[in-house]
């Protein structure tokens, strides 16, 4: 699962199995978190949101 999450809040913006563009996770949120209202920015080095993998056993 990936996730796409606030930074601030820990508000889960997106959750799903495929990974997504995070400009348009933030676009449909109006690069804002619905809960904290942080900015959500996704400059590289000011990243608002963190996007999670879960790790998976490697299984070769
Ligand atoms: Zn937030």
């Amino acid at each position: 699962m990936y996730y796409v999450v606030c930074s601030r809040c820990s508000f889960v913006l997106y959750a799903g199995e495929r990974p997504i563009d995070v400009m348009r996770v933030l676009a449909k949120y109006g690069d804002k978190c619905p809960r904290c209202l942080h900015r959500l920015s996704t400059e590289p080095k000011r990243l608002s949101v963190s996007v999670r993998k879960r790790s998976t056993p490697a299984s070769r």
